[in-house]
């Protein structure tokens, strides 16, 4: 892995950009809440890559349109990215194998989004967690430690 200073809210931005056009398409509509947050080292395109898995497949959850909100705050000498969606949600049987690889509800899903996201997360000594329900949508919650690995 490539570590480096960076700042997280213009990759955030940055990542964000890449899907405006088609979420207006989809009538999805993508908030971006910016908090404070001090420039710290990790690996830019790996960080992307994890992030953008976890809002494709909130996209991917709104074929009829949507609310997706990213924020990013400070906690507890970590940074931290929200991403939720007032999706259909994920069923408690679900929930413990979303992040095993190969597991995919989608006709032609690879399942391997969420396993990579999680593996380049744990490269950089973070956590991603996520809070789910039929109904109730979906909140995915990003930390890195400002510490680096
Ligand atoms: P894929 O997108 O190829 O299916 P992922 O690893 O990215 O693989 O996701 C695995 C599964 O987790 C998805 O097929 C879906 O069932 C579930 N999932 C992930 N994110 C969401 C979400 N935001 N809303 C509903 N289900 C989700
Ligand atoms: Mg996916």
């Amino acid at each position: 892995a490539e570590f480096r200073e960076c700042d997280l809210n213009r990759l955030v931005h940055d990542t964000v950009l890449l899907l405006r056009r088609p979420c207006e398409k989809q009538r999805v509509q993508l908030t971006v809440e910016e908090g404070e947050l001090p420039p710290f080292r990790f690996d830019p395109e790996k960080i992307k890559q994890a992030v953008l898995n976890i809002i494709k497949n909130a996209q991917q959850a709104l074929p009829g349109g949507g609310h997706i909100r990213i924020a990013t705050s400070l906690r507890e000498e970590h940074a931290v990215i929200d991403i939720s969606d007032d999706g259909p949600g994920i069923s408690a049987e679900d929930l413990p194998l979303i992040f095993e690889p190969f597991f995919t509800r989608k006709g032609a899903g690879t399942g391997l989004g969420l396993s990579i996201t999680q593996r380049i997360i744990e490269e950089h000594q973070g956590r991603v967690q996520v809070e789910s329900a039929p109904g109730a949508g979906t909140r995915f919650t990003v930390e890195l430690p400002l510490g680096g690995p």
